[in-house]
């Protein structure tokens, strides 16, 4: 019988796989992961990443270990180890889900599969959560999505028979945190593996989305009422059917209570739910135009920003070194926790974009090492949309005083991440420039905002006018724009490119 491989990458789990499945209903199946150096070099990767996926290995191994089987870990380039798989078992029939990750990986899929049909391999690639390979029409997608949700998840039907590991391979044991392969390893990650996803999952819908709506832009208690789903999405130790499945009977259950509160509670749960869905349609972007890591969507954008880049405003930024105090209180807990809430990311971006002026391609890849939920497909569009390179999203400028002020109004959040300001009074902890005698050991703002702000606005209005600009915009809207906007009435015509900068001053 033909062995089965069957290859985790971004999916590191064994219920609701496809992959895991249809090669247990065809023969003796090989559970492989590959630690891969050259992915780990790349500008994107970082230790924290290596320290979720380790915990999501060792549970991984675990549940297979329990169902009979072993896993095997291997270090090396894919093609190079499946070249010795080969060697050993002759024929065998290989099975992965579609990957949708940056550049390199996009480009090593590509020689696994020149290595596949120069050896003659079937190689059988599993749609991943509600991403459509190939997709013609956008238009289209929303629907197929949502089958795909709506579908059965996927059960091991029969028992694995694992096939024997090749003394050959001599597999590998799973390598420590410090690990020098993966970079110089870095405090407090969110814990990994399927059976801590499970847990939080489970306390998200049962307990802590109560005040999910109401926290959700909060730097602090947002880190307790979020899902903080995101790194588990991203390496898949849940499928994002099994969340929304999960979702829909906890949803069924409060309304079937009935009551004020319980139909609240169901509402702030529908909000999450379509975040789950804006997941694949970001995800989907990167999946029809790999190029957006690197290129802005709207072409016009390109060369607006890239030679006034200032290093030491970046490496200000990177430090939460700025002297706006939310900004970098927000960097700083990056810096140690690995999260921050969705807003106070849009912040940060919007911030290094617009008032530093900073190329979002600089900036991208320092704070991909610094998520441990990083998703190219999620974060590139973001990059893109908070910089306002895409061309067909509303210019968002935000202040930041403001934002410390509405999100953070007593200064908690900022003094546990600045220790130098924890004694600045109330009234100043948003402003301290303003203190008669301000602390020494706290940098002056790097920039005025509302002279900055300004600036930002005259430079982008600059790069959006004339009637090219408005073609290309309502081309990328066709290609990768959400189909799921308001009526006409209350937004534009989808081929009329947001004309007027939303300032947040
Ligand atoms: C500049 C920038 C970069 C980002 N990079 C990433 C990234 O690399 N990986 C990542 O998972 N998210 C990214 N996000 C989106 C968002 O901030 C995170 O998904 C969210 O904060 C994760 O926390 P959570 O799981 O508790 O989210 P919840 O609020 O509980 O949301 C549930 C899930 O929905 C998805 N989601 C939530 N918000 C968004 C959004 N705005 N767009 C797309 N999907 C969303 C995530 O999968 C998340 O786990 C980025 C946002 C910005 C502004």
């Amino acid at each position: 019988m033909t062995t089965q491989i069957v290859w985790f990458k971004r999916d590191l789990r064994w219920h609701d796989h496809a992959p895991l499945t249809a090669a247990a209903a065809r023969g003796s199946v090989l559970a492989l992961y590959v630690i891969e150096p050259e992915l780990w070099h790349q500008p994107d990767s970082s230790s924290r990443h290596w320290q979720f996926i380790r915990e999501s290995l060792i549970d991984l191994s675990q549940a297979l270990q329990r169902l009979g089987g072993t896993f095997v870990l291997q270090s090396g380039s894919v093609t190079q180890i499946l070249q010795r798989l080969r060697d050993h078992y002759g024929i065998f029939e290989l099975h992965s889900h579609e990957e949708t990750g940056n550049a390199w990986t996009y480009a090593r899929d590509l020689q696994v599969a020149e290595w596949c049909a120069e050896n003659r391999i079937v190689w059988h690639e599993y749609p991943s959560n509600g991403v459509v390979r190939r997709l013609g029409n956008r238009d289209r997608w929303a629907a197929l999505r949502n089958a795909t949700m709506a579908k059965p998840q996927v059960k091991l039907s029969v028992r694995i028979s694992f096939a024997p590991v090749p003394l050959a391979l001599s597999a590998e044991s799973i390598p420590e945190i410090a690990d020098p392969r993966f970079g110089s390893s870095t405090p407090r990650v969110q814990r990994g593996g399927r059976t801590e996803g499970l847990k939080v999952l489970a306390s998200f819908l049962d307990d802590r989305s109560e005040r999910y709506m109401t926290t959700i832009s909060k730097p602090g208690v947002s880190a307790r009422h979020c899902s903080r789903l995101s790194a588990h999405i991203a390496y898949g130790t849940l499928s994002a059917r099994e969340i929304e499945h999960a979702l829909r009977r906890r949803i069924d259950h409060l309304e079937g209570i009935g009551d004020h509160s319980s139909l609240r509670w169901a509402r702030q749960l529908q909000a999450f739910g379509s975040r789950l869905a804006w997941r694949c349609h970001f995800v989907q972007k990167l999946e029809q135009q790999p190029a957006i890591e690197t290129h802005c969507m709207h072409s016009a954008f390109e060369g607006m920003r890239e030679d006034d880049f200032r290093q030491d405003w970046f490496e200000a930024w990177c430090e939460g070194q700025t002297g706006y105090p939310l900004v970098d209180a927000c960097m700083r807990s990056l810096h140690a926790n690995g999260w921050i809430t969705f807003r106070m990311r849009a912040m940060l971006v919007a911030f290094a974009s617009y008032h530093l002026w900073l190329d979002w391609r600089r900036t991208a890849p320092f704070m991909a090492r610094l998520f441990t939920d990083y998703e190219p497909g999620i974060h590139y569009s973001q990059f893109q949309m908070q910089s306002g390179v895409t061309g067909i999203n509303a210019i968002r400028i935000y202040n930041p005083v403001k934002q410390s002020c509405d999100h953070d109004p007593e200064g908690r959040f900022i003094r546990r991440y600045l220790p130098e300001l924890r004694d600045v009074p109330e009234d100043y902890i948003h402003e301290p420039w303003l203190m008669p005698t301000p602390p020494k050991s706290y940098p002056a703002p790097l920039v005025e905002h509302e002279a900055a702000a300004r600036l930002a606005k005259q430079r982008m209005a600059a790069y959006r006018r004339g009637e090219d600009f408005k073609a290309e915009a309502a081309k990328v809207y066709r290609k990768l724009g959400s189909r799921n906007r308001p009526s006409e009435g209350r937004r534009k015509k989808p081929t009329e490119p947001l004309p007027q900068l939303t300032l947040d001053l």
